[in-house]
């Protein structure tokens, strides 16, 4: 017997053979108690947490908790509606404020999630007769705004100049385009070469750029809006993607511009339009934190100094990395397949820390990690222990290390 769910009966009998060798279950973590952004009670056991997207460690500010609280208090748990419709509070105006004066443009947009974001933004501005052309290794938000669209796709090899420059040479020249790209990429923590990506992309007619920056606000480039400011490309980017789930410290997502005709996409852009907003108490949080990291250049420089620490130790442990040098505050280990890769995890668990583990279809093919997310807010400790208890874990596991 056969229904809608046999599809699945590979992937359970592969999860089931994983569990039954005694591991724990990677996808199923429950944080029983969260005490900082870098620490939690794990199956009741204290562990150093690296593996969330909490850059900046904005998740317990002070002042971005008593927005949050005096917003729940005036405005009540959420809207109930659309942005479009009743669902556009004070709040929500707030944020798209402080976005504007964060990126320095004419026009913001917030979202319900940074997901919706991406999805909306590229099923909405390519549509039938134009071409989205994307680099192979894009998140998964992305490659679903293609499917969600009704453009004809194209991929280039990650982060590759020349592939995109002759895939775009390919096309039609009177065909628009739109070129989407990210800062960071966020399963091997490389950046794209913006520069040379954005000057050869704009060697084409009727090119557009939108490039995502998820992993890298709040700390790239001068006032951190990203890769995009750090390569020094603003002027060439049409629309920046983010998300408030990461360095911002709460949930939401984004797109702000400078495109005279940006606000019209509030009222054809599904993603946005068809689902409820984010309760005022997000909004609240979100604005106060966009506004604080705005001036956090001492987080900034720490956070840096975290992630050469764990690149440095790790490397020195004879851990395989995903890039030569830290390239972002993502240190992705390489490793050699799904079994050992799940056992690391398990002991790193048992040994009280805390990382991602990272499989295909998240990774690109084959591909098998242990991702490190670094916090402004870990101490030099905490980064010397995650070190050595890698080390640990590698033994107990018989991982074979470069020593
Ligand atoms: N873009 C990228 C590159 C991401 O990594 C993510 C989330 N991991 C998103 C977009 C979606 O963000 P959100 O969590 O706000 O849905």
């Amino acid at each position: 017997m056969t229904d809608l769910l046999s599809k699945f009966d590979g992937l359970i009998a592969e999860r089931e053979a994983l569990l039954g060798s005694g591991v724990r279950d990677p996808f199923a973590i429950v944080m029983d108690e969260v005490k900082s952004p870098t620490e939690a009670v794990i199956n009741g056991k204290d562990t150093i947490l690296v593996g969330t997207y909490n850059y900046m460690g904005m998740t317990f500010d002070p002042d971005v908790i008593a927005a949050g609280e005096d917003a729940l208090k005036r405005f009540g748990a959420g809207t109930t509606g659309s942005r479009v419709l009743n669902g556009t509070y004070q709040t929500h105006k707030e944020v798209e404020d402080a976005l504007r004066e964060f990126y320095g443009t004419e026009h913001a947009m917030v979202f319900s999630t940074g997901y919706q974001a991406n999805l909306g933004m590229v099923a909405t501005l390519a549509g039938r007769g134009d071409y989205v052309v994307l680099d192979a290794d894009s998140h998964a938000s992305i490659y679903d705004g293609c499917a969600m669209g009704n453009a004809d796709i194209v991929r280039f090899r990650h982060n590759s100049v020349e592939d995109l420059s002759k895939r775009l040479g390919r096309l039609p020249p009177e065909a628009n385009k739109l070129v989407v790209l990210e800062g960071v990429y966020s399963m091997l923590g490389d950046i794209a070469p913006l520069k040379e990506m954005v000057a050869a992309a704009k060697a084409h007619p009727n090119v557009m750029i939108l490039v995502d920056e998820a992993h890298g606000m709040g700390f790239f480039g001068e006032h951190g809006r990203g890769v995009y400011e750090a390569a020094g490309v603003e002027a060439d980017i049409d629309f920046v993607v983010g998300t408030f789930s990461k360095s911002v410290g709460t949930v939401g997502g984004f797109c702000v511009s400078n495109h005279p005709k940006f606000e019209i996409l509030r009222l054809v852009c599904r993603p946005y339009t068809f689902t409820a907003s984010l309760p005022p108490a997000v909004m609240a949080c979100a604005a106060t934190s966009i506004r604080k990291l705005m001036h956090s250049h001492n987080k900034r420089q720490h956070l840096w100094e975290n992630t050469r620490q764990l690149h440095g130790g790790l490397t020195a442990a004879g851990f395989t990395l995903a890039t030569k040098t830290p390239e972002s505050a993502i240190i992705a280990v390489l490793m050699p397949d799904q079994e050992s890769t799940a056992r690391m995890w398990s002991a790193l668990i048992d040994l009280g820390v805390y990382v991602n583990m990272a499989r295909p279809p998240a990774t690109p093919a084959g591909i098998y990690l242990l991702r490190c997310s670094i916090c402004a807010e870990h101490t030099s400790e905490q980064i010397a222990t995650i070190i050595e208890r890698f080390a640990a874990a590698a033994k107990v596991t018989g991982l074979p290390l470069d020593a």
